[in-house]
């Protein structure tokens, strides 16, 4: 993830307080019989995805990754009667993959993560297992979820899975350099006309560590953010999950900044000191299928009280 981060100022904590205290009306104990992913698979995914090497931004390594993501889809049994899966034309780059299972409407939501890996000069060779694999892993066994599921009942609403390139930066986070494929595909939802529909996003990001703690990012939005403690708690996570205070730059911050309910599941204490991050350190034996698990499953849950309650808690 981010070395840059911006500190929250205290009118905005104060907001949060306000808009959690606002939606907590509507807080429900219903629970939503939502789809759970299969933690081996998400692992098997993560270790092939890690297996292609690095896959920098604007390199070939990005866009054979992005076309092994669309084969995986593609090899999921079903898949051709329940989704589809694209590469949608590059604009400044990137190379993203975007999974569509229709739903019940065509309001949708995203649930995302990055498999562009890090540029590391120090370590060529960087394939990134929890910081980018890990995401990778969580969103193909979730579509071979979605696909099982689309087999025997309709979906709450449409999923969009969408795996952006381009999250890491090649020098540091500008206008510019640094979530460009989500930058690009929150561009390309206004030029489709398709921003009515888009009701969330869901990032995931660095969520294999086996020591999982996932502190949302502050910049998320307040009463999303509430909906996936609500649902972490729900599904017996309650201790994996906390709201962190601090702002990530993150591929959830393009839709924010265009007004879309979103949030950032990130676990961005990756090892002692968060030593394994951004080196050769974070590789497959320091990410579990559990960890994995856990934050897709949650994604899952989420993404099924919105829809089922006709997004009445945003
Ligand atoms: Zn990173």
């Amino acid at each position: 993830m981010k070395a840059a981060r911006l500190r929250l100022v205290s009118a905005f904590a104060a907001l949060a307080v306000l808009v959690a205290a606002a939606v907590s009306a509507c807080n429900d104990e219903k629970s939503f019989a939502s789809p759970a992913i299969d933690g081996e698979l998400a692992m098997k995914y993560a270790q092939s995805n890690f297996d292609l090497g690095p896959k920098v931004f604007r390199t070939e390594g990005a866009k054979k990754s992005a076309e092994w993501i669309a084969e995986q889809a593609r090899m999921i049994p079903g898949f051709d009667k329940a989704g589809r899966v694209r590469i949608p034309p590059s604009t400044r780059g990137e190379y993203n993959v975007e999974i569509t299972f229709p739903g019940k409407t065509d309001d949708f939501i995203v649930v995302g993560a990055h498999h562009d890996t890090k540029r590391l000069f120090s370590v060529p060779d960087f394939a990134g297992a929890n910081d980018g694999a890990s995401g990778v892993g969580a969103l193909l066994a979730t579509a071979d979820t979605l696909a099982k599921y689309a087999q025997e009942q309709i979906l709450p609403c449409t999923v969009r899975l969408v795996f952006f390139d381009g999250e890491e930066a090649l020098y540091q986070y500008t206008e510019t350099d640094g979530l460009v494929g989500s930058r690009a595909y929150v561009d390309m939802l206004h030029q489709a006309g398709d921003m009515k529909h888009c009701r969330a996003m869901v990032l995931l990001d660095m969520i294999g560590d086996r020591d999982l703690h996932i502190d949302l990012a502050g910049n998320s939005t307040p009463a999303l953010a509430k909906v996936v403690m609500s649902e972490a708690e729900a599904a017996g996570y309650a201790d994996k999950f906390s709201r962190g205070k601090t702002a990530i730059l993150d591929d959830h911050y393009p839709f924010i900044q265009a007004n879309l309910p979103a949030v950032d599941l990130i676990d961005f204490n990756y090892g002692p000191d968060n030593r394994y991050w951004h080196t050769g350190a974070d590789t497959m034996d320091k990410i579990s299928a559990e960890s994995i698990k856990t934050a897709a499953d949650v994604a899952l849950r989420v993404v099924w009280r919105l829809a089922e309650n006709g997004f009445a808690d945003l």
